[in-house]
């Protein structure tokens, strides 16, 4: 069955009309970098390519990546294609590992993301009439900005609560009564614990709807235990500062991640080669956004792991779909020869009855030598039985049957591993 599109026109244009379209712009694009900016033109130059030499979509494969190391290089603003004043807006990431990345939008930059996240929320079923109580973090963070000019464009009404302060959140889902919910997915999950421990069952007693989730990697495990606690249906966000925010991939009503595909150009890599891998097969993803003014980034390297492809979804639109991001290539682990994913420890866990959603993974390093343990939560009831060997023995066959490696499992008393109202840490080191 064809969904109602916000944008029918771009979101289920013919492929090769796509195709003509991406062309069009990333031919502009570079044209435009290359005038504009001393950085792309000394880059270009490097890899002896000029403008003229893109003809072809598959052309782009001949011009450099662009790292985050590059990003910060020319902190805050030398990768800048505009002039400073046409600049109305700054984000910036965290900079946790380094200076922050940041990310300066053109009054039609602006336009863009607001466009790309009333397409995305509209996918994931949000209306005019819905009550968007918006829990990501106000300040730097693109999330809660993106989040509110999307369901703004819609007509939605947006109540800028920001993240933290749980019992409020609560208080203001309740009398505002709230039918979507934008947060990190862990998040979520901490405002339904407090809740419950209010007396309150979070699947009844509030009007949420929809979950509009993204800023952490999550499993397909993690997410039915969000829709099973709120009773309501959970739709990822994908999006990268460097590249926008929210608003360059998101899911529509079949569960599938489209890919803004008209202003965001995906590509997967070979993450050692640097070489284009054809549709289907998992690599590092690559963006280039072919509209964005102020700050165009041109094969941006995520070390996000997915795979891409051109199925025609039953929603109708004909934008490529990704896959669900299996980790970030920075957060890979390799224990005893195995390349392990936090994610596909958290889907073990999400397995196994008894172990709540709370959990992390504790990685020690001696040497080049990297082990893991994982410490969870079990559930109050299931704590409340005892006999938590068997539980530690039963997860520890689960992680065992997806990795084929041993890892050792902890039992904690509930309410010990920190709560996060923003990303969760899932992995700690000691
Ligand atoms: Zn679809």
């Amino acid at each position: 069955m064809t969904a109602e599109l916000w944008d029918k026109k771009n979101e289920a244009m013919p492929q090769n009309k796509l195709k003509e379209l991406q062309l069009k712009r990333l031919k502009e694009l570079v044209n435009r970098v290359y005038e504009k900016n001393a950085y792309y033109k000394k880059k270009f130059n490097e890899s002896h390519v000029k403008p003229t030499d893109i003809k072809t979509l598959k052309d782009i494969e001949k011009l450099p990546f662009l790292t985050k190391q590059d990003l910060r290089a020319y902190y805050p603003f030398g990768l800048v294609c505009t002039d400073l004043d046409e600049i109305i807006e700054v984000h910036a990431s965290s900079g946790t590992t380094g200076k922050p990345v940041v990310g300066p939008y053109t009054r039609n930059d602006v336009d863009l993301w607001g466009e790309v996240m009333a397409r995305s929320l509209y996918a994931n079923g949000v209306r005019k009439n819905d009550i968007m109580q918006n829990a990501y973090g106000y300040g730097l963070f693109t999330g809660a900005h993106g989040f509110e000019k999307g369901a703004q464009k819609i007509g939605a009404m947006v109540i800028t609560i920001s993240s933290g302060n749980t019992d409020r959140q609560i208080d203001v889902m309740k009398d505002f009564g709230a039918t979507v919910l934008a947060c990190t997915p862990s998040y979520s999950l901490h405002i339904a614990e407090v809740a419950t421990e209010k007396g309150l069952d979070p699947a009844h007693d509030f009007k949420l709807r929809i979950g509009t989730f993204g800023a952490e990697s999550w499993s397909e495990e993690m997410r039915n235990n969000v829709e099973a606690r709120w009773g309501i249906t959970a739709h990822e966000h994908y999006g990268l500062t460097e590249l926008i925010g929210p608003g360059v991939v998101s899911e529509c009503s079949e569960k599938r991640l489209h890919v803004n595909a008209d202003h965001f150009y995906p590509e997967v890599i070979d993450p050692n080669t640097g070489e284009t891998l054809p549709f289907g097969e998992e690599g590092e993803l690559v963006f280039t956004t072919l509209t964005k003014e102020a700050f165009p980034a041109i094969r941006f390297r995520t070390r996000d792991l997915a795979s891409l492809n051109e199925d025609v979804c039953d929603c109708g639109r004909t934008l490529p779909i990704q896959s669900r991001i299996k980790g970030r290539s920075d957060d890979m682990m390799k224990v005893k020869g195995v390349i392990v994913f936090p994610s596909q420890i958290e889907a073990a866990l999400m397995q196994v009855k008894g172990v709540s959603d709370n959990y992390h993974i504790v990685k020690t390093k001696q040497g080049d030598i990297t082990s893991l343990m994982v410490e969870m939560e079990p559930t109050e009831q299931r704590y409340r039985e005892g006999h938590l060997e068997d539980l530690e023995k039963q997860t520890e066959n689960e992680i065992y049957r997806i990795l084929n490696l041993h890892v050792p499992v902890k039992a904690l008393q509930p309410k010990t591993i920190p709560r996060s109202t923003g990303k969760a840490k899932r992995v700690i080191e000691r």
